[in-house]
């Protein structure tokens, strides 16, 4: 097999027929010579060309050479390029080569030297030439006039939009508008639309992280540091035990388990624990079937055990571990083995064998998605996987670590930097030293943007995107802002992905402004178009549809999981008439008046004869400003460099083993592929980035680290920094010690290592603030200290609603006798600037059992991703998974006359005020992948509403090719008690057949 190094395993890689046959082909050659790169072997070859071209794409390609007014027969005068890009479905960040014929994308190949990748994709990512090409895209602006969309010029739709915004504003104020941005912009739109809301005067923004990992996000930032993936797919390879909770990574992150199934032929024992037996499941060694929603009783109940036997790891508690003595205690007189299989289910046998695979094969790693973060005590349930492994030792560890999968191809990077109702780009928060740092490095006026904000509303943060549809239903005196919401943008986000869609509808059917700007027009499109209640409809609503482009028609760099950045080079220019997403900014912040401050620090370039920011100057803003999680040394030189040499990083360090970039000269030696973040400090530090979290064996030079003193010295007595002897590799310091700032460099006697100019920078600053970089420069470089300090993780986050996780029922619950013994927590005011119910939702809801039996919960299916607009449009995807449907165990469909294949509905609480709408229609899957008392439903499917096809309700020509219902249409409410997660996992149902 060619390139055995990084062959995928048997049946991971999914290409077309042609793509296999252009492969096969291209291997044959690439044979005979073997020092000729796989892409400049394509572009110098022309294979790409003609092999295996569908009759439609060979009619853009004629299209393309009579524009260049070149005979189609003439070989030599096709402009053949490969342009390398990265998937943009998942966050693995798999490579594509991207073969492009006068400006027309032909034909594509995996990357066989991405180390991430390996060669392999999934459906998605062997389709995805057909997501840049796609036929069923919207092609121009429109507007919903007298319930049908009309096309309108780009001018006319700018203009609209933007004296209306100005009308809301005049009458409402800038809060009245929000904003929610994408996880599929790249990271530099990402952090322009966070600037572009700041200027317009809100923080009533948000995106799709903050219902797939917000608890993520706060729950484990909030224990050791960093709120993100501690170590790396490929790192995986190291791991001898790897548990999954919560995660279906075959069908979710596919290309990834190619890593895990190398680790397994190498011994590594595999756990999934899930409520459902997943097409992960199927490649473990030990599946453990939970209650939805009860991972903290499990995961005590594993430490449990842990503490009984003396497994856990006590040198490494003693050293860097602040509080585990309460958990300790939690674990062993709290959660005893009668409790943890009351709750849980397993029962004693199981855990502890679990708990012994876990502790006698370490270094032992968790894996974890939405299973865990999707629950009103989300924020509990990471933390209590952080627990577990902090007991055994395995963070900062290679092999170990908690190795979080986020969702889309961004996520990772639009949480880093982009539009947040909390934080400026980079976690700075929102407090008055964060915007003036901010300010600085936007070049403008403090006071202006401070001008552009309703008074008091600056530094508070704004609503999230699980909850913008109270933000316009809420009654006025409930809520913490003046005016309710009146607009609203979907700005490259699926409205099926959240829940209560039922009220959803009615949200949107009362804005006066609704603004959808996608590649696809979304179910926003047509939910928008479909007649509501009378009642409900703003008169006055004016409803736009705005064609973006695909991250294939522009440039720009994404984060993958494991925090390392790609550059995407542009494959085509935007088809029809789609603007990248960063030009359309930037024409509406003209109109609205701060188009010259928003692109202050840019290069502009041309698209289509229009002005747009330059990706590369907006990654430099981002160097320039986010070294807080060292989004500063990967240049865009630095990342163009290691797209071009993939094949020298190591498929399980991820590190260079020499390599000379040949158009730059960059010595690549050392760097981790991608710059993983925190990439410390200037470009010119050449820090190597960070492959594994919080490792003390490593050097900081090295990409090593420990654990962040970001909560203070001491808590009751008892240290938080870490104990004398721990630190990283080559500390001068060899104790525990807080963050770096001007005072502390001047106490050490290290100010002077500074230049004068750096000195004049960072006085008054702290390494965060330094805008010369000085700091880190001289505490990293000199020194080997970390500029973050060194501390204890906190196994007990006391500004945390339960301090050591508790298990709390959800707030719909078929076990009235579990919620009387862990009740939710109360009701709270003002909470994201809204009232938040608890328990009087659960109290409400107590026997809602007998009505509803079934648990209902929900995940993904390989075939489609997120809300599934773009890959249910892409008919390659679209065959293979033609209807939604319910998974159901043979004994509920059997006491309910269902049997495979019928059509069923699927019913849940807020339909009873509701009762013309009759239910989901689906097709049921019996199966005993559930069990009797649990259900699950895809997340992908919209386009269908109580059994009615939302067809009619599209624009013409830009509807996607399967339509089904979508499951958040019927989920009820309930939010994360620290973020406002939504709760998908675990509510509840009930199933009858269609008999009419
Ligand atoms: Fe890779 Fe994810 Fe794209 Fe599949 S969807 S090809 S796993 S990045």
């Amino acid at each position: 097999m060619l390139l055995t190094r990084r062959a995928p395993a048997p049946g991971t890689a999914a290409t077309s027929p042609s793509s296999a046959l252009v492969s096969s082909l291209a291997r044959g050659v690439a044979r005979a010579m073997p020092t000729m790169d796989r892409r400049a072997f394509l572009r110098r070859s022309g294979l790409g060309v003609g092999a295996g071209i569908a009759a439609s794409e060979l009619l853009l390609v004629r299209k393309a050479r009579a524009a260049d007014d070149k005979p189609a027969a003439a070989a030599d005068a096709r402009k053949v390029e490969v342009k390398r890009t990265v998937c943009g479905h998942c966050s693995v960040g798999c490579a594509v080569d991207a073969v492009v014929e006068n400006g027309v994308w032909v034909r594509q190949e995996p990357v066989f030297d991405s180390p991430i990748n390996l060669g392999a994709h999934c459906a998605k990512g062997a389709a995805l030439r057909e997501h840049g090409h796609g036929e069923f895209r919207l092609k121009a602006p429109m507007k919903l006039v007298d319930g049908k969309y009309q096309k309108i010029s780009w001018d006319q739709a700018l203009d609209e939009i933007a004296a209306k915004m100005k009308e809301l504003r005049q009458a409402s104020g800038p809060d009245s508008i929000f904003i929610v941005g994408s996880s599929k912009h790249n990271n530099e739109q990402a952090y322009l639309l966070r600037k572009w809301v700041s200027f317009w005067g809100s923080n009533n923004c948000d995106h799709q992280a903050r219902i797939c990992h917000s608890t993520t996000v706060a729950g484990v930032a909030n224990t050791w540091g960093y709120g993100a993936m501690t170590n790396s797919y490929n790192d995986m390879q190291n791991a001898k035990a790897a548990m999954y909770i919560g995660s279906n990574a075959a069908e979710a992150h596919p290309v990834s388990m190619l890593h895990m199934l190398h680790a397994k032929e190498t011994g590594c024992k595999m756990i999934v624990v899930d409520p459902r037996f997943t097409r992960t499941a199927a490649k473990a060694d030990e599946y453990v079937r939970i209650r939805s929603g009860s991972d903290i009783a499990f995961l005590f109940g594993l430490m449990h055990h842990i503490f009984k036997n003396g497994w856990e790891d006590k040198q490494y508690i003693a050293d860097r571990v602040y509080g585990m003595d309460k958990v300790r205690e939690e674990a062993l007189n709290f959660w005893t083995p009668d409790k943890v299989q009351e709750v849980s289910g397993v029962d004693e046998a199981t855990c502890f064998k679990v708990a012994k695979i876990m502790a006698e094969n370490r270094p032992s790693t968790v894996v974890w998605c939405m299973g865990q973060t999707q629950h009103t005590i989300g924020n509990a349930i990471v933390r209590a996987s952080c627990l577990l492994q902090l007991t055994l030792g395995n963070v900062g560890i290679s092999g170990g670590g908690t190795n979080i999968f986020r969702g889309h191809d961004n996520v990772q990077g639009a949480t880093d930097v982009g539009p947040n109702p909390d934080s400026l780009p980079g976690y700075y928060g929102l407090a008055d030293g964060a915007w003036k740092h901010f300010a600085k490095v936007w070049n403008v006026d403090y006071e202006w943007i401070k001008k552009q904000y309703a008074q008091g509303m600056m530094t508070k943060p704004g609503m999230t995107v699980s909850r913008w549809v109270d933000g316009v239903l809420e009654k006025n005196e409930l809520i913490d802002q003046d005016s309710n919401l009146r607009g609203l943008f979907f700005w490259g986000h699926a409205p099926n992905s959240q829940t209560r869609g039922l009220e959803m509808k009615r949200a949107m059917d009362k804005l006066d402004l609704l603004v959808v700007v996608d590649p696809f027009p979304s179910a926003t499109a047509a939910m928008a178009a479909m007649p509501g209640k009378p009642e409900d409809l703003n008169k006055n609503r004016a409803v736009y549809l705005l064609p973006a482009a695909t991250q294939f028609e522009t440039s720009g760099s994404v984060t993958a999981s494991n925090r390392s950045l790609q550059w995407r080079e542009k494959v085509i220019d935007p088809l029809w008439e789609s603007r990248s997403d960063h030009m359309i900014m930037y024409q509406l912040a003209v109109k609205l008046g701060f188009g010259a401050e928003l692109v202050k620090n840019y290069k502009m370039q041309k698209v289509k004869g229009m002005d747009e920011p330059e990706p590369e100057s907006m990654l430099r803003e981002i160097n320039a400003s986010c070294w807080t999680i060292g989004y500063t040394g990967q240049s865009p030189e630095r990342l163009k460099a290691h797209m071009r040499n993939m094949n020298v990083f190591d498929v399980k360090t991820l590190r260079a083993r020499g390599g000379i970039d040949k158009e730059t000269g960059y010595s690549l030696d050392g760097d981790y592929f991608g710059l993983p973040w925190p990439c410390y400090g200037n470009p010119a530090l050449k820090h190597p980035g960070s492959a594994n979290l919080y490792d003390t064996t490593r050097h900081v030079m090295d990409g090593g680290g420990n654990f962040r003193a970001n909560f203070g010295v001491e808590r009751e007595g008892a240290p938080l920094l870490a104990a004398d002897g721990s630190h990283s590799k080559g500390s001068d310091l060899t104790t525990g010690y807080p963050e770096f700032d001007h005072v502390l460099m001047k106490k050490l006697g290290w100010w002077g290592e500074l230049s004068e100019a750096e000195q004049k920078a960072a006085e008054g600053k702290n390494w965060k603030t330094d805008l010369s970089g000085g700091i880190i420069r001289v505490v990293m470089k000199n020194h080997g200290c970390h500029p973050f300090g060194n501390a204890r993780a906190r196994a007990v986050v006391w500004n945390f609603p339960d301090p050591v996780p508790k298990h709390r029922e959800p707030l719909y619950s078929t076990r009235p006798d579990l919620v009387a013994k862990y009740p939710t927590h109360d009701d709270k005011k003002a909470f994201w600037r809204l009232p938040t119910l608890y328990k009087t939702v659960q109290d409400k809801n107590a026997e809602i059992g007998k009505t509803f039996p079934l648990i209902m919960t929900s995940g993904r299916l390989v075939e489609y991703e997120g809300g599934g607009e773009e890959t249910r449009s892409n008919p390659w995807l679209a065959e293979l998974q033609q209807d939604m449907f319910v998974e159901i165990n043979p004994r509920a469909a059997n006491d309910r006359g269902i049997r495979h294949g019928d059509w069923v509905w699927v019913k849940t609480p807020p339909m009873a005020a509701m009762p013309e709408f009759k239910g989901l229609k689906v097709k049921a899957l019996v199966t005993e992948r559930v069990d009797a008392g649990t259900v699950f439903l895809p997340f992908h499917f919209s386009g269908r509403w109580g059994g009615i096809d939302l067809a009619p309700y599209y624009p013409e020509g830009a509807m996607p090719v399967v339509r089904g219902e979508a499951i958040n249409t019927a989920t009820t409410y309930g939010y994360d008690s620290v973020t406002m997660m939504q709760e998908t996992k675990t509510t509840v149902c009930q199933v009858e057949k269609v008999t009419a």
